[in-house]
């Protein structure tokens, strides 16, 4: 890497040599990895190169003006922060286009690049790099994330629909009946994750351009590109490509003139036999705000839906994960760790990932006491304090029995099993004993609530449809 120091009588003379810089600017980098994650590091930073240093302000190089403006939005305060943290002599950082003949070279890349996993067409903006500078990522793409594949996804009964449009988008672009492929589900639940993947599958077969961003950068790149008059590039690029994928598409909700671009370009790819895939957090129909017309089409190839994951499912995925770390991680701790987070996937592997460092510093192993310490901020969330009445409340509505049966001598049936669910979730959800929890159901013995939560889970394990009934039952009560 060479930076423009040595050769700049400006250069502030406190600053021994360019391998300072280098230095700090490598510890810099590490710092934003961790902070912004792979993917937008790999997207964002790994374009920027050292410049100039003028007294206490140092240049920092982008290769064009749209990079230069969304890393001056995105993390330039950050950038100062950090530059004046790790070598205080410098107190301001100034983003500049790179020209032809700047001292400028390839930012540090921490690790391979994975550029080439991406066919994309040129970038609009290339014209306005400098012709020697280091090759430039349309910045149309987003680069995958290369953790993100088939491979890793585990797939249950939540998911496998959405999983097996995706499989099938990737094998046959374009087929009929599944173009465009909407995703939707809730946050954390894999919908990148899919879209990744699809992407992923694509590139290595080889041939296909694909594209990926978000709807926000979607609608910030059309925007730049009307700023700098460039929008008839913008569209033909992006109706170049031959898969489209657009994530997080209730971003554009309200954005009228980006949605109207989305949708000329949807139709123009669509009618040029090309592949969409776009993800959102409700289906077409929910999604309200959004222009009927493209609500229509969006909704015109396969709409899959990604469910809030069950118990099996977040223990598989926890065991998937466990395994490719390497570290053991004890069965116990793995059901305790699927009872208590059940929100998303994220938050389950972000708990997961924090044992894992964690057994891996301190070389100890992972025991269930460690994990309630380790994790002791992230349970304390979780632990929503529901009470039993509402949960005999609630659990009496979905089964549709009168609350005072819930403490009623009643032992039909229609009405015990409600009242087992009842008992069950009481021990699951709050901190109440056995005796406490029996008292509150027409003064029961507590063998009686021990009896009914054994029943339940050994009914949950034996009927797919009655464990969703449940999980569903705390999920509503946990938020
Ligand atoms: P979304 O886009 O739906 O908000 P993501 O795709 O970003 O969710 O998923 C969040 C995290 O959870 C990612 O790290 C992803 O790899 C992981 N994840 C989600 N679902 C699964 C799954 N079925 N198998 C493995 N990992 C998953
Ligand atoms: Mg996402």
């Amino acid at each position: 890497m060479t930076i423009g120091v040595d050769d700049d009588e400006r250069a502030s003379p406190h600053l021994e040599d360019g391998k300072a810089l280098e230095e700090s600017w490598l510890q810099i980098c590490s710092r934003l990895k961790g902070e912004v994650g792979e993917v937008e590091y790999r997207t964002w930073l790994t374009k920027i190169a050292l410049g100039p240093v003028d007294g206490d302000e140092i240049t920092l190089l982008l290769p064009t003006r749209f990079l230069r403006d969304w890393v001056r939005s995105q993390y330039g305060d950050r950038l100062s922060e950090l530059w004046n943290q790790v070598l205080p002599s410098i107190r301001r950082v100034e983003l500049q286009v790179a020209r032809p003949g700047d001292p400028s070279a390839p930012a540090l890349v921490l690790e391979s690049d994975t550029s080439a996993v991406v066919a994309a067409p040129q970038g609009v903006e290339a014209e306005e790099a400098p012709r020697n500078a280091p090759e430039v990522r349309s910045d149309l793409v987003t680069a995958l994330d290369t953790r993100f594949t088939f491979d890793t996804f585990v797939v249950g009964k939540p998911n496998e629909f959405a999983y097996a449009c995706a499989r099938r988008v990737a094998e046959k672009p374009s087929s009929v009946g599944f173009n465009p492929l909407f995703l939707y589900g809730g946050v954390g639940l894999g919908k990148t994750h899919l879209m990744h993947a699809i992407g992923a599958e694509l590139v290595q077969r080889g041939n296909v351009s694909v594209a990926y961003m978000s709807a926000e950068k979607f609608m910030y790149r059309f925007i730049a590109a009307i700023r700098s008059q460039s929008t008839m590039e913008f569209k033909e690029q992006l109706r170049s490509v031959d898969v489209l994928m657009i994530d997080d598409l209730q971003f554009l909700i309200g954005k009228d003139n980006t949605q109207e671009e989305f949708f000329h370009t949807f139709n123009a790819l669509v009618d040029a036999g090309r592949q969409i895939v776009v993800s959102a957090d409700k289906s077409p129909s929910d999604l309200s705000g959004l222009e009927d017309r493209l609500r229509t089409r969006l909704g015109c190839g396969m709409v899959a839906d990604i469910h809030a994951t069950t118990f099996e499912l977040r223990i598989s995925i926890l065991e998937a994960k466990a395994a490719a770390s390497g570290v053991v991680v004890p069965a116990k701790v793995l059901e305790f760790l699927a009872h208590k987070i059940t929100s998303n996937v994220r938050e389950l592997e972000g708990a997961l990932n924090r044992l894992i460092a964690h057994a891996n510093l301190f070389g100890r192993p992972v025991t269930l006491e460690a994990t309630q310490d380790v994790l002791h901020d992230i349970l304390k969330a979780h632990d929503r304090r529901v009470t039993i009445e509402e949960i005999q409340k609630k659990v009496a509505e979905h089964w549709n029995i009168r609350l005072t049966d819930m403490s009623s001598a009643r032992r039909a049936r229609a009405v015990a099993r409600p009242r087992q669910v009842a008992m069950y979730l009481a021990k699951q959800l709050t901190s109440r004993s056995l005796p406490e929890i029996g008292r509150k159901f027409g003064n029961r013995d507590h063998t009686t609530v021990m009896h009914a939560v054994s029943r339940v889970a050994e009914l949950m394990e034996r009927d797919p449809a009655f464990a969703e009934d449940v999980e569903l039952m705390r999920r509503m009560l946990e938020s």
